[in-house]
């Protein structure tokens, strides 16, 4: 699959690790035929800066809006380069997770779509944010940084090596 230039800018600021795997997952979406043809998956989120979550944790508490993360800044994956979204998009180039709103697919036949793809990137060894219990976040994959701990613990390391300008790998 060529990737498009909304992928590579995303798979850019990840971790070379995270980019090594984002990269191979891309390659194996496209070799698996998963999808109906003229389909076609983008990373469509990458690095967030700490500024950045901390924006979007404001929105609906201090800023207008709905809610869109429960995360402060330090508390999501994403703020470490370590974890990217797919997006998925039919073959007239519509993000699929709109279509629901539109009446043209279901919730379910949108989750299913994400589900289709998820033993892909677990057999490269990416966590699936569709088997956290916490919150069910299918596009979400990331590096299994540290398999023997929980993303709680995870998380608290990655925050710390942050707070110490440490190189995360
Ligand atoms: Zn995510």
């Amino acid at each position: 699959m060529t990737m498009d230039q909304r992928t590579l800018d995303n798979i850019a600021t990840l971790i070379p690790a995270a980019q090594d795997k984002a990269r191979a997952f891309m390659d194996a979406i496209a070799e698996s035929n998963r999808l109906p043809t003229g389909w076609y998956v983008s990373i469509i989120s990458g690095l967030r800066s700490y500024a950045e979550q901390d924006i979007l944790y404001q929105e609906g508490r201090t800023t207008p809006g709905p809610i869109v993360t429960n995360a402060p800044a330090g508390y999501s994956t994403h703020n470490f380069g370590v974890a990217f979204d797919l997006g998925i998009f039919d073959a007239d180039g519509r993000y699929i997770d709109d279509l629901p709103d539109r009446g043209i697919m279901s919730e379910a036949q949108v989750s299913d779509y994400y589900r289709y793809l998820a033993p892909i990137g677990k057999a490269l060894g990416l966590i699936w944010g569709g088997d956290w219990e916490s919150i069910d976040d299918e596009p979400h994959y990331e590096l299994n940084l540290w398999p023997d701990l929980r993303e709680t613990e995870r998380l608290a390391k990655l925050r710390y090596l942050h707070s110490r300008g440490e190189e995360i790998e």
